[in-house]
This record gives C-alpha cells, structure tokens and sequence, in this order.
C-alpha cells in the first residue's frame, strides 16, 4: 500500500492525518452555501478567497460564526465529505478527525443530528474508496464542564466511531489540571486521551496535559522547545506532538519554522498535520511543503512515518 519516496515530493506518500478539526474544513463555497441556506443568522458572506484573519483572536471570531452555521444532518455530511475529497487528494489513507460537539449543542443542535451526518459520509468514503477514519470530540476549554460530560455521556452510544477524547480551544487561562475528572472519565469508558497544549499556552501546560490528563498525543506542543527536560520527557516516553506549521505561521504562534527540525533532531517524535486547513488555506500536503526546506528527504519519510505509528490504529 505504501509506495517509496522519491525526492523532494514527500505530499505523494500515503500518510495519516492525526490533527485537523472537522468545523475547520469550512471553505468559503461551503460557508456561503450555509449562509444563503440560514438568512436569518444574519452572517455575511465570505467575499475573499482567504478567510481574512489576522491573530488567534481574529481566527477564533471566524471559526465559531461558522460553525454557527451548521445546522443540519446534510451540512455535517456536505463538511465531512469535504473532507474526505481533500484527504484523497493529499494522499492521505486514514484520519483521527477532531470535532467539537459542545460547538453545536450549545446552540441546540442535537449530537445526534451532528453524528448522523459524519457517519453517513465516513460510511460512503469506507464504502466508495476503502477510507476510513476514526472521530476524536474534543472538549472545549472554554464552556461549562458539565455540557461537556453530557456530550461524552451521550457519545457512548457510538461505539467505534470514537476513539478518544481531546481538549481544545484558548488555552489560556484554562491549565489542563482543571478538566482532569472529565478525562478520567473518558479513560474508564476506554478512550484515548490527547490534548491540545504548549501551542499558545506554557510547556506547563504540556506537562500537566501529561501528568494531570495522561495524554497519549499532545496537539502542538511547540512550546515543549523553551523547556529542555520536558523535550527528554517526550523523547523517552515517545509521546507524539501534532504540529501544525501553516496553523502556527498564519496565527503567529511560531516565527522560527527552524523549530521544528529542532524538535525532531532531539528525538521528539513529530508528526505533520493541517489544524483547520479551510482557514489557513492550506490541507496537509501545503503543510509538508512549508517545512520541506528544513528537512532531509529521510526526515521527512521519518515524519511520515510517525504519524502511522502515533495513530491509534493497531493495524500499522
Ligand atoms: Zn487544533
């Protein structure tokens, strides 16, 4: 399945995409495809090619009046179908895909409206082309603990479509220790834990997503790079980091794109991913693209690589 690199287009591999979140593959015809659909939102159109955003705040303000417009079963599957499209187009053969179920049912949105139209496209790609993917809710820092809970509680009854629980949203001011019973939770119904960390937040929070939550991945993590025996941490314990190069250049978040080769020649185990790639213009193979310049062709089949192995898949 898997075919040999050749030089300088490591976007022809086959390759896993571990970090992208479903609201963020809202391409400006989608938006306004819902946007004429749901006149009374009262949201404009996107007239620019680029979402026009210019620092996390501006970012966030965009990516949650889209989601503000996703109301049906047929928007989440037209979303997740999107997907799809772009993944095949990448070369990728499996995902993790992140959502935020908090997103749609503090508007009202039922789960199982949101979960019927993933399901039906993630069951068409299977059936289509042999695709699959796997769904990773993500908790939203910055709503109430107890909508989280029900939402999990709620998941349950979707078996294998879930395969872990994430953390996502502004960090700050939100330390990962404060959401540490909720991922137990999520670990005693047999999920796995990931969590965004270390990307606007402290390598603090890198740790305490380890100690506090068990993280298996961490989401990001750059910020792992100002704090040397957290780097030896997740060297020894090969904890994986999804970064995202395109999300932290477009957001600002990392200057130096040297960074991550820094990382990776300490032995952290990265993997390359596109965060929400209708927003940053860019799906994953755009995000190999960006770092090939810092990477030997052997380092970039490494990273490659490593994205089958930090999958939680245990067929690869
Ligand atoms: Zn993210």
């Amino acid at each position: 399945m898997r075919q040999i690199l050749t030089p300088n287009e490591p976007w022809t591999q086959d390759k896993v995409e571990l970090h992208m979140h479903l609201e963020g593959c809202l391409e400006p015809d989608l938006w306004n495809k819902f946007q004429r659909k749901y006149p009374s939102l009262g949201i404009a159109p996107v007239t620019t090619v680029t979402y026009p955003f210019t620092d996390l705040s501006s970012f966030l303000a965009w990516r949650y009046q889209g989601d503000r417009l996703l109301n049906e079963e047929e928007d989440f599957f037209d979303l997740t179908w999107r997907y799809i499209e772009r993944a095949l187009d990448n070369h990728i053969v499996y995902a993790e895909i992140f959502f935020d179920p908090q997103a749609h049912t503090a508007r009202g949105i039922s789960l199982d409206t949101v979960m019927s139209g993933i399901i039906r496209a993630l069951r068409q790609a299977e059936q289509r082309y042999g695709w699959t993917a796997r769904l990773i809710p993500n908790i939203l820092r910055d709503h109430p603990l107890n909508t989280a809970e029900e939402d999990l509680a709620h998941l349950e009854s979707y078996g294998k479509w879930i395969i872990g629980v994430g953390l996502d949203s502004r960090e700050l001011p939100y330390p990962p220790r404060l959401f540490r019973d909720l991922f137990d939770q999520a670990r005693r119904k047999g999920w796995h834990i990931v969590a965004h960390a270390g990307e606007e937040g402290p390598a603090s929070y890198i740790w305490e997503a380890l100690d506090e939550l068990g993280a298996e991945r961490i989401d990001h993590g750059i910020h792992a790079i100002d704090d040397p025996i957290l780097v030896a941490r997740l060297k020894t314990d090969r904890i994986p980091l999804t970064v995202c190069p395109w999300s932290n250049k477009r957001l600002g978040v990392m200057t130096d794109l040297r960074t991550y080769h820094q990382l990776f020649q300490e032995g952290v185990v990265l993997t390359v991913n596109s965060d929400d790639p209708a927003y940053f213009s860019a799906y994953l193979n755009a995000n190999f693209e960006l770092i090939s310049p810092y990477f030997s062709t052997e380092a970039l089949q490494q990273l490659i690589d490593n994205s089958f192995a930090a999958s939680f898949r245990t067929d690869f």
